[in-house]
């Protein structure tokens, strides 16, 4: 396997390897079906190099893809969603080259911390529907919301304090495009959506 840090290798002969010698605390061994280099490519590939906030889904689109064109380390044991999130979990609690683009849980229920307020300011030219609270916060801290001219909100109404401009811009706009985007296609498509 290989560091991902400063890419040595190391054969299976030193299966017990935990540290690399360029420092680096490996979080899975040889006998793992992802290694650290996988994880850190799988990663960089979701977040884009790091400019882009991802989600698990994200992640997984990433990992499936990779499934149809193989990387060559790549084991053909496809691992589900939440195998994966098992062992990305692990990744993110102990490798010291983890991302901070990672969403875990939805995030924007507090008005004090209003993301998403400022497209009010610029004109909504539409709102989008999204399944799930999550993917609200993965567009917002996107900018999709301002790319798009956007109100996003989640189908049960997430996040809830945006209701009352979101009832002011019904009553001033009543013609405003409402667009509905379901999660299969919004995993395909995140990369492309701006
Ligand atoms: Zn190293």
């Amino acid at each position: 396997m290989y560091c991902p840090k400063c890419n040595q290798h190391y054969r299976k002969k030193y299966s017990n390897i935990r540290l690399c010698a360029c420092g680096y605390s490996f979080v899975f061994g040889h006998n793992d079906i992802i290694k650290d280099r996988l994880m850190l490519f799988l990663e960089r590939k979701a977040s884009q190099n790091g400019t882009h906030y991802f989600t698990m889904d994200t992640l997984y689109a990433v990992y499936q893809k990779l499934q149809i064109k193989p990387f060559p380390s790549v084991k053909r044991t496809t691992l589900s969603q939440n195998a994966l999130a098992q062992k990305y979990q692990r990744w993110q609690k102990h490798s010291s080259l983890r991302s901070d683009k990672f969403i875990e849980k939805p995030s924007l229920q507090q008005p004090e911390n209003p993301i998403g307020e400022e497209v009010f300011e610029y004109g909504v030219e539409q709102i989008i529907v999204v399944d799930e609270p999550l993917t609200v916060d993965l567009f917002v801290k996107n900018n999709k919301h301002l790319n798009k001219k956007a109100v996003i909100i989640s189908s049960e109404g997430y996040p809830a304090y945006l209701k009352p401009h979101l009832q002011t811009l019904l009553q001033k706009q009543p013609n405003i495009k409402i667009g509905f985007l379901h999660k299969p296609l919004m995993t395909l498509i995140v990369h492309d959506f701006r």
